[in-house]
């Protein structure tokens, strides 16, 4: 604490430094990153970068990257905006749209980050809870005059909601913006991609960290309509006008192009995620239904910061937030098939499950 610290920062905590552990004998379930190697073209593509040309500023608007994101998406380039990471999309989106004397609307159990920003940036903010099945009810979200947002599929839920409800949302609210993270959405969701090309209130994030298992590149990125992207590229351009470097902008679009391997690696996740759903329940958990590369899940007797320490004294690294309303649940990571029978074989020791 010092007394040069402004009332929003003194209100903040900085980040759990236990989530990413100097140590590598963990098996890492707890950051929600994708257990495969990324595409070996975004490697190819990295290696091959010429090393002299590091002298030079890289391009400020990544346009490489940014005419691949329109091509894979079929969007326009002036409908794309790329970012360091989609915590830096969200971070600059915040800083750009959202206000102080109208209520942003926000799920209350969601990404953490959002209220984070709103602190930061000084936006008021509303929270409302979930369903009892830990769904978004889109109907408490109407006149939305301060904006909206929300994870979909959510998180730590995993949950998805239908693309129908979105629009809907969209409908009843065309006076505020609707933003959609899509941090997960290629885990078995309908990304609401193709509603920016109706709608001028909805901008949809997504990110290279999950699904393209390049969460060390740092590259996210926003779709919507030309007037919203032009508002972030104004914010951008008096904060960090380079956000992304060189290397990530080869990696990334070589990533982008590699269709078969993404498909490859995304299958074997949401795959090994049913897999890991079935053996959890076989176990005495209950599970929320995922369209994510994590589950979120309780046993039905023992706690969550139990279930934690247990996993974590047998190497086994799981996310366990603690909060009121979901505090006997794990969040659980998809990784390897390996990995995951680990985990399955560590709670089948556990003297309180039977299987
Ligand atoms: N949104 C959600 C819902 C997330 O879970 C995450 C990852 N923790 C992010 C955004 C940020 O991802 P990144 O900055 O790696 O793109």
């Amino acid at each position: 604490m010092s007394k040069y610290w402004s009332p929003a920062i003194s209100q903040l905590t900085p980040y759990v430094p236990g989530e990413q552990p100097k140590v590598d004998n963990l098996i890492k379930l707890n950051t929600n990153e994708n257990p495969y190697p990324p595409s070996p073209r975004a490697e190819e593509a990295i290696n091959n970068y010429p090393k002299e040309r590091l002298r030079l500023y890289c391009d400020p608007d990544a346009t490489l990257l940014k005419q691949a994101l329109a091509d894979h998406f079929q969007l326009q380039y002036d409908n794309i905006f790329v970012g360091n990471g989609s915590d830096e999309v969200l971070a600059l989106a915040f800083m750009a749209f959202f206000r102080q004397d109208q209520p942003l609307l926000l799920p209350e159990t969601t990404y953490s980050f959002y209220d984070v920003y709103c602190k930061l940036y000084d936006i008021e903010y509303r929270q409302i809870p979930l369903t009892n099945a830990f769904e978004i009810d889109l109907e408490q979200y109407n006149q939305a005059n301060g904006g909206i947002i929300f994870a979909n599929p959510n998180a730590p839920t995993g949950r998805l909601l239908e693309l129908g409800k979105i629009e809907r949302l969209l409908q009843n609210n065309t006076e505020s913006l609707v933003i959609v993270d899509e941090a997960y959405i290629d885990f078995g969701g309908a990304s609401a991609v193709e509603l920016t090309r109706q709608y001028d209130n909805v901008l949809v994030i997504q990110t290279f960290s999950k699904s393209r298992s390049l969460a060390g590149l740092r590259i996210g990125y926003a779709l919507g309509h030309k007037n919203l992207i032009e508002g972030l590229e104004r914010v951008k351009n008096s904060f960090n006008s380079y956000p992304l470097d060189s290397l990530a902008i080869a990696g990334a679009v070589a990533a982008l192009e590699d269709d078969e391997y993404f498909r490859e690696t995304t299958g074997k996740i949401i795959d090994c995620r049913e897999w890991t759903t079935n053996q959890l329940e076989a176990l005495g958990f209950d599970v929320v239904p995922s369209a994510t590369n994590f589950v979120f899940t309780c046993h039905r007797s023992l706690s969550g910061a139990e279930l934690m320490s247990y996993l974590r004294s047998n190497n086994l690294l799981v996310r366990h937030f603690g909060k009121p309303g979901i505090e006997n649940f794990l969040r659980i990571t998809i990784g390897t098939y390996d990995e995951m029978q680990e985990l399955i074989n560590t709670l089948k020791q556990h003297p309180d499950i039977s299987s």
